[in-house]
């Protein structure tokens, strides 16, 4: 097991996969404050959202560097480069953990290829923070990440998942929340059971669950703004 003090400082030549807070600044754990303060560069998916994180944490700017969908083909292996050449470098993503439907992937995946150390610093994860207060069964879960827009795409997804003995997780878009529900009240019944969960570790954090057609109307009456996870128990759950 690593020291204390080993853990909170970077090593030379390591990548640190840095989880940081979904909405709550005070989720930022320990670990990671000291890692984004110490590494050498911050690889990240939006350096404005990234520079007002660091702007609220330490009184002195950080060395960032943009890595999103659009760059990580091409940025990937001069970072990994950088890393060899013994920097340490500290990627996180906009809200989260990275490379959990963020990027992160690309650069992990070369890392590993040559044999860098990877380190995940773990902290929040909107799927998981649903999971743990939802109630639904979550020994066995089946996470995929953003469905389709279409929602012909999305309808055959339940269709195929209709039987599932897994708990589903997913993420959904404000724009497209209140139609998902319709959709799983109609393709999986009024009764299987749900929760969704808005705004997770923020001021307006809503978190509804129940039967999909409760949880529809609930859903009807409260405000859709903000960012969704929803759950879908798998068809053999009974309380
Ligand atoms: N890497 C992130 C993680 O670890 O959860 C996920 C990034 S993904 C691009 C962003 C989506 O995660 C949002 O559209 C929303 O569905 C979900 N999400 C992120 N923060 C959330 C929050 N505070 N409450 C509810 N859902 C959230």
């Amino acid at each position: 097991m690593q020291g204390e003090n080993a853990s909170l400082t970077p090593e030379p030549g390591h990548l640190y996969v840095v989880a940081t807070p979904i909405g709550n600044l005070a989720d930022l754990s320990q670990r990671a404050l000291s890692i984004l303060e110490k590494v050498d560069c911050i690889a990240c998916e939006d350096t404005r959202n990234t520079g007002l994180l660091i702007s609220r944490i330490f009184e002195e700017k950080r060395p960032l560097i943009a890595y999103h969908d659009h760059n990580e083909k091409k940025i990937a292996s001069p970072l990994v480069d950088r890393i060899e050449s013994g920097e340490s470098i500290a990627l996180v993503s906009d809200a989260g953990t990275p490379a959990i439907s963020d990027p992160g992937f690309r650069l992990v995946r070369e890392c590993r290829k040559r044999g860098i150390p990877v380190v995940p610093v773990p902290g929040a994860c909107a799927f998981t923070t649903l999971l743990s207060a939802s109630g639904l069964p979550s020994s066995s879960v089946l996470f995929v990440g953003f469905l389709p827009p279409k929602s012909a795409a999305r309808k055959r997804f339940l269709e195929e998942n209709k039987e599932l003995k897994h708990t589903i997780a997913l993420y959904e878009s404000c724009h497209r929340i209140e139609k998902f529900l319709k959709e799983i009240v109609e393709i999986l019944g009024p009764e299987r059971e749900i929760c969704i969960g808005r705004e997770l570790t923020k001021k307006f954090e809503t978190i509804l669950t129940g039967p999909s057609s409760e949880v529809n109307a609930k859903l009807s009456n409260s405000s859709k703004k903000g960012e969704f996870v929803v759950l879908i128990a798998p068809i053999d759950f009974k309380l």
